[in-house]
Parts: structure tokens; C-alpha cells; sequence
């Protein structure tokens, strides 16, 4: 028989931003914690991701849970003693179309009753506020409370607050086998075992493997998105920057931080491999990546690119994640599939986790990403829907 390593509470599996910040929020609810991640915390999408800390865009049921993440963003410092470089300059997005514009102000007056504040900017005052910006925009729409951070730097900051109250964190350390046995999971690694009555899926877009695992699998696809960063220039664009725009090929980001460099991203996801555990860039897409980038900000064609990389999320077919209790094994949960805007929520869902997992409930809707909607039969499945 295997040795056992480690009993708590509940075991996490994956140590991106998702499973760190729930273990530091269920050390704040007194529960005791063991998080098991595979390689390093905050290797996977959670350290290689663009940044953007932003709400503009999302749908709009998922601003409630936004909304609490961004409250904790400026918290982090406080909260877990580090300093994620987190910066609350503003997102703007440009419009191409005239069209687009009666899309946007229909998407602000909506989302301004969930607390959004969303200013629609004409082409007269986006040129003067933001004096880089291409000659095709026409307008643009600027929420001002939102921002960006260093991906590198957060899941680690909330690994070693959670250590700091006392969670176990095992770095390369996989979960190849969960079974649960009588009131407890033993989750198997090639260190031994560990044993807990709870436990919580946050393993990013391997989540899918390990709910179906578990006879709750998930449509996942996964994919890299394409990113880049070129050399140090004044520092001249303050807010993020990115499009809005109906067309796929157009959707580009960017964003300079205070040493220079512009990071950018946008146009095509690449397919990504699970088994690799790494996407790789395709540099085929950069040509197309640069055109749009251009649009945004033409003088950025004089700066040199000096480093490309992509990452590895998991996107489920109806782009919302998986969050909440399993509709099968008690004692267990999920929080994963991202959909390639995790890094916001990241805080919040740990906190929402945490609430959820120490309480039964949680004052943040998130009925909608129960994993029954992929489970149920449809009759049971319309009347969920029904009930929000
Ligand atoms: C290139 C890129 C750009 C993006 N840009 C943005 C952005 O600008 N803004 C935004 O909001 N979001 C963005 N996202 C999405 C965001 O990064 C993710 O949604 C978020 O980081 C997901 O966090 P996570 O903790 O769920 O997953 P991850 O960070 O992937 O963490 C999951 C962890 O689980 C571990 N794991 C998996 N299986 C096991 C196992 N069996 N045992 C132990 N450990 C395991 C993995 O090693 C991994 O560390 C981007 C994603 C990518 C890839």
C-alpha cells in the first residue's frame, strides 16, 4: 500500500491562480489545505498569460464575479504581502465601424446595472486622450477601473501567503489518480498519497481530463493564445489597449509597462497539446498579429520584437468555466476552464471557492457554470436555465 503523505480538509490540484487563491481564502475560513501542483505554481496559463485585469467585454452575468475579483485585486498587496504589479490605468477599445458603436453603448447601459462604468469616447476624444492611436478608429470605449498586472508574479504571491497561514503547498507533485473511498479522496502522486474529504479541481485546461476522469466530463478544447513583447520604448501608452469588433481576425491587445516594453497579443489562438504541456507559438500568425497591432498604434512598426511565447488554456463550447459542486460525488468541486479570461477572476473564484466549499453557498451567482449543464438530461437542464 502506498504511504500516505499528507490529510487536511481538502485537497486543491493545480496550482495556477485559480488553486492558489482558493487555498489562501480557505485558510482564511480556517480549513486546512494541501495543494498539489505538477510543476511549479504558476507555470501554466496563469504565469503566461497578457495581463489584461479586465471587466470591459465580458457577458454580463459574469460581471457579478468580476466585479468581486476587482475588489480584491487591490487588496493583493494587503492581503498576501506582495507587490503583483497591478496597475488600475484604464482599458480602452477602439471601434472600426460606425456600426459598432450602437453595440457598445448598448453594452454600457446594460453592464452600468452591474456596476460597470463604461464611458463611450468619440474619435475627437480618444485622439486627444490617447494621441498613439491609429487613423481608423472611430471611437472607443474606455472603462476606467480597469487594468493589468505581471501574470509571473500573482499565483506565486497567493502560494506563499497561503504557506504563510499554514496550507501545504507540493510543488511537482501530479495528481495521477483520484478515487474516493468512504467519507475520504485518496488522490494518488508518485510521492504517495494524500487524504481529504473535499476536493477541489482547479487545474486549468487539464480540468476537463480529470472531471471526465470522474464521470463528469466537459467539452474542452485547448489552445494557445499568441503572445509577444518587443524592446523597451518611453513609456507613452498608459491603459491597456484592444479592439471591439464583431470580426475574429481583428481582436488585437496591448499594453506598455512602466520599463518599456509593449506586450501584445490578439488575433488567432493556436491549438495547444496537453500532453506537452506547452503551446508553442506559431510564428505564421505574426505578420497578421502585427497588421492589427499596427491599426492600434502605427507608431509601434519602428520597435524590434525580442522574445514570443503562448500558453496553454482550456475553452468549453459555451465560453463559460466550470465552477461549483460536482452533480455526482459529494465532496467534491470544480473550477476550471477559464476560456482565456481566467486572470481576472482568478481571485475572486478563489475566494468564491472557498465561500462555496466552507459555507454550501455563495453570494456570488455562478449557478450558470455548474458542471450539470453538460450532465443532466435536457428537461432537468431547461429548468436550471429557467431559474436565472
Ligand atoms: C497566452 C494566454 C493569454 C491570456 N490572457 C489573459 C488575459 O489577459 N486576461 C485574463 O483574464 N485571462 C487571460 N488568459 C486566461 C488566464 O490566464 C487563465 O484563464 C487563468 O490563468 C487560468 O488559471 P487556472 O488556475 O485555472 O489555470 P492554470 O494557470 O493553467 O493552472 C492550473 C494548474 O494545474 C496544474 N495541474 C494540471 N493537472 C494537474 C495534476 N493532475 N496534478 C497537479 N497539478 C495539475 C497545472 O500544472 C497548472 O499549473 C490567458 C491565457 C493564456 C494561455
Amino acid at each position: 500500500m502506498a504511504e500516505t503523505r499528507g490529510a487536511a480538509d481538502i485537497i486543491i490540484i493545480g496550482g495556477g491562480i485559480v488553486g492558489c487563491s482558493a487555498a489562501f481564502f480557505l485558510r482564511r475560513r480556517n480549513l486546512s489545505v494541501i495543494l498539489l501542483e505538477r510543476y511549479l505554481v504558476g507555470q501554466q496559463a496563469s504565469g503566461t498569460n497578457f495581463g489584461n485585469v479586465r471587466r470591459q467585454g465580458r457577458h454580463l452575468t459574469q460581471l457579478p464575479l468580476a466585479n468581486r475579483s476587482r475588489a480584491i485585486w487591490a487588496q493583493i498587496p494587503s492581503l498576501t504581502g506582495s507587490d503583483v504589479e497591478f496597475m488600475p490605468v484604464g482599458h480602452v477599445r477602439f471601434l472600426w465601424s460606425e456600426e459598432q458603436i450602437a453595440v457598445v453603448e448598448d453594452y454600457a447601459r446594460q453592464a452600468s446595472h452591474y456596476g460597470l462604468e463604461l464611458h463611450i469616447l468619440s474619435q475627437r476624444e480618444i485622439r486627444e486622450r490617447f494621441p498613439f492611436v491609429g487613423p481608423e478608429a472611430v471611437a472607443g470605449s474606455w472603462s476606467p477601473h480597469d487594468g493589468h498586472a505581471n501574470p509571473r508574479l500573482v499565483a506565486p504571491a497567493f502560494a506563499r501567503a497561503a504557506a504563510k497561514l499554514g496550507a501545504a503547498i507540493h510543488e511537482n507533485c501530479a495528481a495521477s489518480a483520484i478515487e474516493k473511498t468512504g467519507e475520504d479522496f485518496i488522490v494518488t502522486t508518485p510521492t504517495g498519497q494524500f487524504r481529504a474529504p473535499l476536493v477541489l479541481i482547479a487545474s486549468g485546461a487539464w480540468g476537463g481530463g480529470l472531471a471526465e476522469q470522474l464521470a463528469e466530463p466537459v467539452p474542452i478544447e485547448v489552445a494557445g493564445p499568441q503572445m509577444g513583447v518587443t524592446e523597451p520604448a518611453p513609456y507613452f501608452i498608459h491603459p491597456v489597449v484592444g479592439v471591439s469588433t464583431k470580426i475574429p481576425g481583428e481582436v488585437a491587445y496591448l499594453r506598455q509597462i512602466p520599463r518599456g516594453n509593449i506586450i501584445f497579443g490578439g488575433v488567432h489562438r493556436r491549438p495547444a497539446a496537453l500532453d506537452e504541456r506547452r503551446a508553442k507559438y506559431d510564428p505564421a500568425g505574426l505578420m497578421a498579429q502585427f497588421r492589427q497591432i499596427l491599426r492600434l498604434a502605427p507608431t509601434l512598426r519602428h520597435l524590434r520584437l525580442i522574445r514570443t511565447w503562448s500558453g496553454v488554456e482550456g475553452y468549453i463550447g459555451d465560453d463559460r468555466p466550470i465552477m461549483g459542486a460536482s452533480e455526482k460525488t459529494s465532496g467534491l468541486y470544480y473550477a476550471f476552464g477559464f476560456c482565456g479570461y481566467g486572470f481576472q477572476l482568478g481571485p475572486g473564484v478563489g475566494d468564491v471557492m472557498a465561500e462555496l466549499i466552507a459555507t454550501g453557498k455563495t453570494e456570488t451567482p455562478i449557478d450558470e457554470y455548474h458542471v450539470n449543464r453538460f450532465t443532466l438530461q435536457p428537461a432537468a437542464r431547461l429548468q436550471v436555465s429557467a431559474a436565472h
